[in-house]
């Protein structure tokens, strides 16, 4: 392996100090520490998984955390409402709805009940649109994770071409734009991108969030680029990304590993949302109202 390995760990760990300072701070000034809530419908094992590490996340730094869990025949009347009422609960700063929701909800109806001042994973409309016209809001954390990685590790963008495999909503889209937001000249590639090879080759920058094991590979890269593997998908019990590490990491000059990449810093960037999410909050509320 020639690569740098570009690893989320000790970045994570650097962003987690700072949220425990500011969660104490906070919790001195307001009488009670951050608070946020995870929904979760229907009960899927990757998403307790996924719970669990946010909320032993959340307990490391004196986040106040919990979950509201519905059973996977909820309506989607009763989610909205369990969303509203943490909207309306003054101990909770942030609020995560655990995807995928069960069939029969509408993604729609999920992202437009969450108060977009507690929509610490940047899916609200309102939150989407700061971020496209390059406005301060969340940002989903998992792309802003693809980005804050390759900022901390002193990988330069500007002017740089970046290409993004993958046009989710919450992933490669935010990515896209956020790279933009650093000056890259960006690409967006999808299942119906004619010649993918051809698009990676031209790249300095490879974000690659497609959900598809073995989709990129030493052998499609230009030698010297950066790779950034956003993907998670498990292969005979074994987790891996969508980059085939192995061949990648003798052509690129930097790549993330899957596990220990993106996924650390995911985590730590939510956690950092919310307590700026609680921040805000508190400054926009007069403190006879806080009962403090
Ligand atoms: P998604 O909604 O399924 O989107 C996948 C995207 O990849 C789509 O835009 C799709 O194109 C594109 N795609 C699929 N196959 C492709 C192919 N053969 N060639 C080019 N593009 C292709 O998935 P997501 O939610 O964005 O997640 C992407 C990956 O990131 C998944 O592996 C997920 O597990 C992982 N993830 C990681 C974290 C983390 O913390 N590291 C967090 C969330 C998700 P179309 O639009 O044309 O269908």
């Amino acid at each position: 392996m020639t690569a740098r390995l570009l690893e989320g760990g000790p970045i994570a760990a650097e962003i987690r100090d700072g949220v425990a300072a500011d969660v104490a701070s906070f919790t001195r000034t307001e009488g009670r520490p951050p608070g946020l809530r995870v929904v979760i419908v229907g009960r899927d094992a990757p998403s307790m998984v996924y719970l669990e590490r946010i909320l032993r996340g959340c307990a490391k730094v004196g986040i106040d955390s919990g979950f509201v869990e519905l059973e996977g025949a909820a309506t989607e009347a009763t989610v909205a409402a369990t969303i509203h009422d943490l909207n309306d609960d003054p101990t909770v700063d942030g609020i995560i709805v655990q995807m995928p929701l069960p069939k029969g909800i509408r993604l729609r109806a999920v992202v437009d009940a969450i108060d977009p001042a507690k929509d610490i994973d940047g899916i609200h409309p309102l939150n989407a649109g700061l971020l496209r016209l390059g406005y301060e809001g969340f940002l989903p954390a998992t792309a802003h994770a693809a980005v804050e990685i390759l900022r901390r590790s002193g990988i330069p963008m500007a002017g740089r071409d970046a290409v993004v495999i993958g046009r989710s909503p919450v992933v490669g889209m935010p990515a896209a734009f956020l790279l933009v937001r650093e000056d890259a000249t960006v690409t967006v590639c999808h299942s119906k991108t004619r010649d993918l090879e051809a698009h990676v080759r031209r790249a300095d920058i490879v974000v690659v969030a497609a959900g598809r094991p073995g989709l990129v590979t030493g052998a499609m890269l230009k030698p010297g680029a950066v790779v950034v593997d956003v993907g998670i998908n498990v292969v005979d019990g074994v987790l891996v990304g969508d980059v085939d590490f192995a061949s990648a990491a003798e052509v690129a000059s930097a790549i993330t590993p899957v596990p220990g990449g993106v996924g650390p810093l995911t985590n730590a960037l939510l956690l950092s949302h919310l307590v700026r999410a609680a921040q805000r909050q508190a400054d926009e509320q007069p403190v006879s109202s806080r009962g403090v």
